[in-house]
């Protein structure tokens, strides 16, 4: 079996790729499979989703989509695409908090990996959930719901516990948003700003080539029911609004984009950077992302500027986020707050590759964690410093498959450093 992750930057290793299209016929397959690997969208950069055996796609399970109006949560197939039931969704009058820069990434390989958009009260995606029904090794079902034992191991779980089935979401109710981009934020105001910049709508992106601008363009996506103040004046610390629809990457067409220049729209068609229609780019990239402690999020920015001549010949462009610290075991922004530093680099594989060592290493004194799905090269002995409940979730593997059915070469090396 030849096939490549979305960037085409390496083909899978598996032998087989098993579709079920019911929950039955998945839990049957995994409880028939000696070593099975679940796959999603196939957006990761790295080998997270990769197996020498077998891989599992929950794709062709229906989506099934259930509303829980009392509850306030949403249950949906998990190998379904945001994209494809948040429209039904807001037709209910129902809302998620917050949505990847594209639609087209599945919620189980989302959620699996702590997939984040932006603000500064905003948590992963993974935050939203709120029960999981698992195809354990045996192929029995296990139930995790938020506030049972284990739950906060079980969400972000790089695929090692079992594959998901379902998925249930916190919703909220729906609401709308404008997105508006200001040019040319001045270095100053970036390393003097930062904070308020990042309070100062909803959700807010920074991209940036690490030049002598700060930041160009700040995207605002601010909710409509609490429009940001640099929406209403048209400034924001020396940035100044501009009326386009422009692509975050250079050349790329403005049309691939959510609608912006302050047109409101519905939360899943404006908080996504890219519309579900259309793909970001020809997927000729690579991504890396270090989620760092808010606490030192400028000194984290100088020490990747000191980078920057090697950095920028093979950057098209990095994005800086806020993400809301949470309680998940495996999560990038556990127990703080954190920014992140994004990196999409062109694909020029064996340069980045050179590369990566020594990023990591110019980050690893904020505690920088690196993104699951993304490309990182960090000593795998860190991963205990940085990850304190790692121990636990450990154990938490080795009780629900201990014949280590779920494992990989990636969950061996990054979570067990084997
Ligand atoms: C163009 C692009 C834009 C991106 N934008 C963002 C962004 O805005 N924010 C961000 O944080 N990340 C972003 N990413 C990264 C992406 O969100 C993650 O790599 C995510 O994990 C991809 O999900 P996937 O469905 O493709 O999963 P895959 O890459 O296929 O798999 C990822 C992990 O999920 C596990 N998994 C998948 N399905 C299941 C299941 N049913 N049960 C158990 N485990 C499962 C796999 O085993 C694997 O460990 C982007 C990636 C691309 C290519």
């Amino acid at each position: 079996m030849t096939s490549k992750n979305w960037a085409g930057n390496f083909s899978y290793s598996a032998t087989r790729l098993l579709e079920p299209t019911s929950v039955d016929e998945l839990r049957e397959m995994v409880a028939a499979t000696p070593r099975i690997r679940a796959l999603g969208s196939r957006h990761s950069f790295n080998r997270i989703a990769d197996t020498t055996a077998v891989q599992v796609s929950t794709a062709g399970i229906p989506l099934d989509i259930e509303i829980d109006e009392a509850g306030r949560t949403v249950t949906v197939g998990a190998g379904a695409r945001y994209g494809e039931f948040v429209r039904q969704l807001d037709r209910a009058g129902w809302a998620l908090h917050n949505l990847a820069s594209l639609p087209h990434i599945s919620v189980a390989g989302a959620i699996a990996t702590g997939t984040h958009g932006s603000g500064d009260r905003n948590g992963c995606l993974s935050t939203e959930v709120a029960g999981l029904e698992i195809v354990a090794a045996d192929g029995g079902i296990l139930t995790v719901r938020r506030g049972d034992p284990g739950f906060a191991g079980a969400v972000v779980s790089l695929g090692a516990l079992g594959v998901v089935a379902r998925v249930t979401l916190d919703i909220e109710p729906a609401f709308e948003v404008r997105q508006d981009l200001f040019a040319n934020l001045p270095l100053t105001s970036l390393t003097d700003h930062f904070d308020e910049i990042t309070a100062s709508a909803y959700s807010v992106s920074l991209f940036t080539t690490w030049g002598e601008v700060g930041a160009d363009p700040v995207w605002i996506k601010s909710r409509m029911d609490a429009p940001a103040a640099a929406v209403v004046s048209g400034k924001l610390f020396g940035a100044s609004r501009v009326p386009v629809q422009r692509s975050p990457l250079a050349g790329a067409p403005a049309v691939n984009t959510t609608v912006q220049d302050g047109i409101p729209g519905a939360w899943w068609d404006r908080l996504p950077h890219f519309k579900l229609e259309f793909t970001p780019s020809n997927g000729e990239e690579l991504q890396t992302e270090y989620l760092v402690p808010r606490r030192h999020a400028i000194d984290a920015f100088e020490a990747v500027r000191a980078l920057a001549p090697r950095i920028r010949p093979h950057l098209l462009v990095s994005e800086l986020r806020t993400v809301a610290g949470d309680d998940l075991w495996l999560s990038p922004s556990h127990s703080e707050d954190c920014v992140g530093i994004h990196f999409t680099w062109q694909q020029h594989i064996p340069e980045v590759t050179a590369l990566l060592p020594d990023l990591d290493a110019a980050l690893a004194p904020f505690g920088a964690r690196p993104h699951w799905g993304k490309l990182f090269e960090t000593d795998p002995a860190r991963m205990p410093r940085l990850y304190p409940r790692l121990a636990d979730f450990r154990e938490l593997a080795e009780r629900l498959d201990p014949g280590h059915k779920f494992r990989n070469e990636f969950v061996d090396r990054w979570l067990f450093g084997a």
